[in-house]
């Protein structure tokens, strides 16, 4: 018995190391923390102003042909002129055709050089960037401005639910650029939020939103809520400023 007994035992004991070698990492070895795939994918970086070379682009200054009227999806008749397009304030708002979810934005916009003459304080500069046509981060002037009195809807803010970290604002008639990092929000089967939606904001180069977690829709009246969605449209507002815009690309996540 015991002649069977000590080589089982020592085929065990054998079997049991080279397991441990297998599954378990030697962590005093460099290699042990080194992970060799997948390799990330090859994106070119956009030189100078131009986006990189996985972005759909949503609008060069060519044409509207991205963008429709948020009303009935009808072709976008906001204005177009030098490259740069312009809300139209008796059209109201456009949203792109294609549908978003998690994405890297890019845009630019300016706000009129006029603006404090030309439009009702309550609504100046007033535009903004809806994520999944329901989150809206507000566009306003708010340089050398302190309309409106709730900071949480100044430039930046995402709209009555945080004010911006900061406020980089470009003064009215030069351009600003917004750069968005957004996760979508996941839902339960059951519609309720598993996690709710993120968004970083970088406003002409400055952070002005790290990782904020949006509770629900941007209301002007009540509380934020959120109801289940797929991917959605990225829109536009107009909101009583002849606001513009230019250099808008994507990046789907
Ligand atoms: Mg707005």
């Amino acid at each position: 018995m015991k002649k069977i007994l000590l080589p089982l035992f020592l085929l065990i004991y054998c079997c049991k190391i080279q397991a441990q070698k297998i599954f378990e990492k030697d962590y005093t070895k460099p290699e042990a923390t080194e992970i060799a795939e997948p390799k990330p994918k090859i994106v070119a970086p956009g030189i100078g102003n131009a986006p990189p070379s996985d972005a759909i682009i949503l609008f060069n200054g060519r044409n509207l042909d991205n963008w429709v009227m948020s009303k009935d999806g009808s072709p976008c008749v906001w204005k177009l002129k030098d490259n740069v397009m312009t809300v139209s304030l008796e059209a109201g708002d456009i949203q792109t055709k294609q549908k978003f979810g998690d994405c890297q934005l890019h845009l630019e916009f300016r706000i009129p050089a006029n603006v404090k003459n030309t439009t009702n304080p309550n609504n100046a500069g007033n535009s903004g960037v809806f994520i999944q046509e329901r989150y809206e981060v507000q566009i306003f002037d708010s340089y050398n401005n302190e309309t409106p009195l709730y900071a949480n809807g100044q430039m930046g803010s995402i709209y009555k639910q945080v004010i911006p970290l900061a406020n980089a604002s470009s003064k009215p008639g030069d351009w600003n650029t917004f750069d968005i990092y957004y996760t979508a929000p996941r839902f339960r089967f059951n519609g309720t939020v598993e996690k709710p939606a993120t968004i970083t904001l970088v406003h002409n180069g400055v952070l002005t939103l790290n990782h904020f977690e949006i509770q629900g829709t941007t209301q002007y009246i009540g509380i934020p809520r959120y109801e289940p969605h797929d991917k959605a449209a990225i829109k536009l507002q107009s909101h009583g400023s002849e606001v513009s815009f230019r250099n808008i690309w994507i990046r789907a996540l």
